[in-house]
């Protein structure tokens, strides 16, 4: 175990880059994510990770659900090679399917590619997620897709992301006209032109020149796209943001891409740009400190758990970020939660269409465990000292229902499944003051059928579930809490823990309850 001497091991870690895509639905992720792989060789055809959603896991009867909604429950990690880079690309389901899980994954990304639809501009999920991500304070690197359709202004695109995210930006590249009229991109940092060609605009070629004023783009472009493209430039050279790196790893300006996805067109520019700016794995904060990627000592912590990825057996796979250390299959860990050594047996990695058996992997790398049943979201585990990782966050759920168990004799089993399905992050439970209601609180419609289903299936408990009209919830802390004062469009509820938590229906019910308890804190996350 860990035979690598300590340069070689440095250079495993430095290669890795381990990034999340955030996005609102359609903006175009798969088919990003499928370029993205088709550079690495990892897949041949594009069309495989569509293909991965419909079919791979068409037979297991957990992955009904998706089948009949047609949607992807799973979130995996696809691993591939690119230019001397070991790229870790975390999947954020982000359909209907948005889920808690969606957040918890960017925990473990190291950066993340925010994608924007260039005539939809910043859309209600990417808003979310990028509120996640700003929290964290990692980079975020921007593409701007479909750019040969007729889309926005990119100034006003800019300008949206500026004013609704907060975020300054930079332009990597600048498109040379749009829709139909795209004919290219101009690379600012390599002061070279990507030409977008062919009757069907399908050929590309990438071309140096010696300034967005070379007679090479002039030939190649109308004269009034030659002079807009001039124009918008020197405004962007005098009036933009200067490139600050420094406040790109602060996750304060993010570099912009244009491109079209679709056409493979501008995704290259921004692969290499993007793994010359992206951060290496990051040190991780835990109760010893920060721990250092490089490291040698193992240790790394669950932020996901799936169940039943593979229908022959009802197996769970936790899902692990390593964050420092080596890893070699079989070595011996120790579970810090339960002080118990565990064995990694059978420690897996996907790519693209397949898991296959990992036998190393490094701090940035994500691994799949399997679980007999004995992890929860945000264990650690080490091979030395205790190192237990900070506490994942929680979000506070937006949709909350009723549970009724049909069958009161089968409250037993409801509660072993509550147990279970809330260490794995399925949903989040709470009990009214009185304890004669059962609440589940969600943050996306499919957390409540996952769970429906799972407890039919897996714990044979049928229940019914009554949507309530609470919108946001706050955890409260105080000396003391009067529930009378939360009555009106609100509900004083416990969570798992005993904390108290307040319902609302809607913004100004929780306005008026914040008023009307000055001495209360209203929490976004459960008190330490
Ligand atoms: P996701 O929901 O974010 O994963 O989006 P998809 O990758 O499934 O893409 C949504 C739709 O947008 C599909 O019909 C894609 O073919 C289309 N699309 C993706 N990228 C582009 C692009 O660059 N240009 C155009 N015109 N369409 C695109």
């Amino acid at each position: 175990m860990n035979q690598t001497s300590k340069e070689t091991f440095d250079q495993e870690v430095n290669k890795r880059r381990t990034f999340a895509i955030i996005s609102h639905p359609d903006a175009g992720k798969t088919t990003l994510t499928e370029k993205l792989l088709l550079f690495g060789g990892a897949i041949r055809l594009a069309g495989t990770v569509k293909g991965r959603k419909a079919s791979k896991h068409a037979t297991s009867d957990w992955m009904e659900i998706e089948k009949q909604r047609g949607i992807s429950v799973t979130s995996s990690v696809m691993q591939f090679e690119y230019e001397g880079h070991k790229v870790n690309i975390l999947d954020t389901p982000g359909h209907q399917d948005f889920s808690e899980d969606t957040y918890r994954t960017l925990t473990a990304a190291d950066s993340a590619v925010m994608l924007i639809d260039s005539a939809k501009g910043v859309e209600a999920q990417t808003m979310k997620l990028f509120e996640v991500c700003r929290k964290r304070g990692i980079p975020i690197f921007t593409f701007i897709n479909k750019m040969d359709r007729e889309g926005q202004n990119p100034f006003d695109l800019l300008e949206e992301i500026e004013n609704v995210l907060g975020i300054r930006s930079f332009p990597m590249n600048w498109p040379i006209g749009s829709g139909k009229q795209l004919c290219g991109v101009y690379d600012r940092h390599a002061t070279r032109v990507e030409l977008f060609q062919g009757d069907n605009h399908d050929e590309i070629k990438v071309q140096n020149v010696s300034g967005y004023d070379d007679e090479i783009i002039k030939n190649i472009t109308t004269d009034y796209l030659f002079e807009s493209l001039n124009e918008d430039l020197q405004l962007l050279d005098v009036a933009g943001d200067p490139f600050d790196y420094e406040k790109v790893k602060q996750g304060e300006l993010t570099p912009v891409f244009f491109g079209s996805a679709i056409n493979n067109f501008g995704v290259q520019t921004f692969l290499d740009n993007f793994l010359k700016l992206a951060p290496t794995p990051a040190p991780r904060e835990s109760n010893q400190g920060q721990i250092s990627p490089s490291d040698k000592n193992f240790s790394g912590f669950v932020f996901k758990i799936q169940a039943n990825m593979n229908p022959a057996h009802r197996d769970r796979i936790a899902f692990l970020r390593i964050c420092s250390g080596e890893f070699d299959r079989g070595m011996s860990v120790k579970h810090i939660r339960t002080g118990k050594n565990i064995k990694l047996a059978q420690p897996q990695q996907f790519m693209a269409q397949d898991r296959d058996i990992v036998e190393q992997a490094y701090a940035g790398d994500i691994i799949g465990l399997f679980d007999p049943g004995i992890f929860k979201i945000g264990d650690s585990l080490s091979v030395k000292a205790n190192i237990e990782f900070d506490e994942l966050p929680t979000f506070p759920p937006e949709l909350f229902a009723k549970v009724i168990v049909k069958n009161a004799l089968k409250n037993k089993q409801f509660q072993k499944g509550i147990e279970q399905l809330t260490d794995e992050g399925t949903v989040q439970y709470f009990q009214s003051i009185s304890g004669d209601e059962k609440i589940l609180g969600v943050v996306g419609q499919l957390q409540f059928e996952v769970f429906e289903y799972r407890m039919k299936v897996e714990y044979g408990v049928d229940i019914e579930l009554h949507r309530l009209s609470y919108q946001l919830s706050r955890w409260i802390q105080a000396d003391q809490i009067e529930p009378s004062k939360f009555r009106i469009n609100s509900q004083l509820v416990f969570d798992k823990k005993g904390n108290h938590v307040a319902l609302f229906e809607n913004e100004y019910a929780m306005r008026t309850s914040m008023e009307k308890n000055e001495n209360v804190q209203f929490l976004e996350n459960p008190p330490q």
